[in-house]
């Protein structure tokens, strides 16, 4: 596989570069700016190189399937990428930032045009056009004309073969043209590859999830239940697994079609599979007044929802993962945005911090990395994922993705 670095000869050439810029936002403010941070590397070893560089990348979702073209159109202004473009041109002071309200057609050719080398250009938001997550191939083929290179660096997409991710780099390596990957795929790569080609000296090989629901992690279960010597299970999916095994859950959320599912992974585990035996539960979410929550062991009563592994899960989780030579965690496991359901997911945290320096451990983004961002754990871990579904996939497939496969 090339990466940016092989792009020697780019001086005024056009290098189209898909970065993930999906960064959370309301009204032009952007709350987080890493996933733009996370580009930088890549970005600017090609500005230094003098080339054109043209930044295309989605953000936020637009319901094409919306009768109401008002609502279409109010949902593309929420999410237009020109806050974007102001906030990369803050964080690059020495480098001319142009933004491009446009797509595709004449607009957008024109901007490409204007480009000087060692100048950035980001497009308008790629989900704009109704053609990007269809792979359209009219749209792929516009926009692999405006560009002599491709570079991948967005992980976070690179689970969707969509026109931008794949349609692009398909057709500029069937033209005999240079795909590469960036700085930050090299680094999300490698380290998530690492964790579906498992060594001996990996082993103990532990696994963590969590989350919400057993249905999303189905795939994942199944890959990892292949590789690692143990799963430990928290979160809300952990519930649906204890009734499978015949105990009471209460008001906790359960999956009941997936309990044939659990039962099946249980018995294939051979005990590999650790359930929590502790649990927070509590009668009510909010703090309203009568607010319960308390710890049980087992069974969960009626009329009280499991929110977090309980102390003793917590000191059986710790046991485990201090074992690991390798570690891949998914998913809090608890309620974690509440202070009060938060001890499980810092648990882990802990654990993986007193691992530091004797295991390879990584965190495979979404709500797990926000956690471990939030409670300030990121440096103890070899790798913290930017991309939580593509993390997820890359395992589930072995070590193949879309935006990845393309590329090599
Ligand atoms: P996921 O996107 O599947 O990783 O799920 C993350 C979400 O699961 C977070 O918003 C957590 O608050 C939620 N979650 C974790 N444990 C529980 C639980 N016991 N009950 C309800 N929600 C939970």
């Amino acid at each position: 596989m090339l990466t940016v670095k092989d792009l020697r000869d780019v001086y005024g050439k056009r290098v189209y570069v898909r970065v993930d810029f999906n960064v959370p936002q309301k009204n032009g403010v952007i709350r987080d700016n890493n996933r733009i941070k996370a580009a930088l590397p890549t970005i600017e070893d090609l500005v230094g190189k003098g080339a054109k560089v043209i930044l295309m990348s989605h953000l936020g979702k637009i319901k094409w399937k919306e009768p109401d073209l008002a609502k279409i159109e109010a949902m593309k202004k929420a999410n237009d990428m020109a806050p974007v473009a102001d906030e990369l041109q803050r964080l690059l002071p020495n480098v001319k930032v142009r933004f491009c309200p446009a797509t595709r057609g004449e607009v957008l050719a024109t901007a490409v045009a204007a480009l000087q080398p060692g100048e950035v250009l980001l497009a308008q938001n790629t989900r704009y056009e109704k053609g990007e997550e269809k792979n359209d191939p009219e749209l792929a083929k516009e926009w692999a004309s405006l560009a002599d290179a491709f570079v991948m660096d967005a992980f976070g997409s690179a689970h969707r073969a969509h026109a931008s991710t794949v349609g692009v780099p398909t057709i500029l390596k069937a033209e005999g043209k240079p795909v590469a990957e960036g700085y930050l795929m090299i680094k999300e790569v490698d380290n998530l590859t690492r964790c579906c080609d498992v060594k001996i000296k990996d082993r103990p090989y532990i696994a963590i999830l969590g989350g919400f629901k057993v249905s999303d992690k189905i795939k994942v279960i199944d890959a990892l239940l292949k590789k690692c010597d143990k799963i430990l299970i928290g979160g809300a999916m952990a519930y649906t697994f204890k009734k499978a095994l015949g105990m009471k859950t209460g008001n906790s959320p359960v999956e009941d079609e997936q309990i044939g599912y659990a039962k099946k992974c249980l018995e294939e585990a051979g005990g590999r599979i650790l359930l929590p035996i502790d649990s927070v539960v509590t009668n009510s979410f909010e703090p309203v007044e009568g607010r319960l929550i308390k710890t049980v062991e087992g069974d969960i009563p009626d009329g009280f929802q499991g929110v977090d592994i309980g102390p003793k899960t917590e000191a059986l989780y710790k046991e485990a993962i201090l074992q690991a030579h390798m570690l891949f965690w998914n998913g809090p496991m608890g309620v974690f945005e509440q202070s009060e359901f938060q001890s499980g997911t810092k648990a882990i945290c802990e654990a993986v911090r007193a691992l530091k320096g004797k295991a390879f451990t990584v965190c495979g983004g979404g709500d797990s990395a926000a956690a471990v961002k939030q409670f300030g754990y990121k440096a103890d871990f070899s790798h913290v994922s930017t991309g939580g579904g593509a993390s997820l996939e890359m395992i589930e497939n072995n070590g193949s993705l879309p935006g990845v496969d393309v590329l090599r």
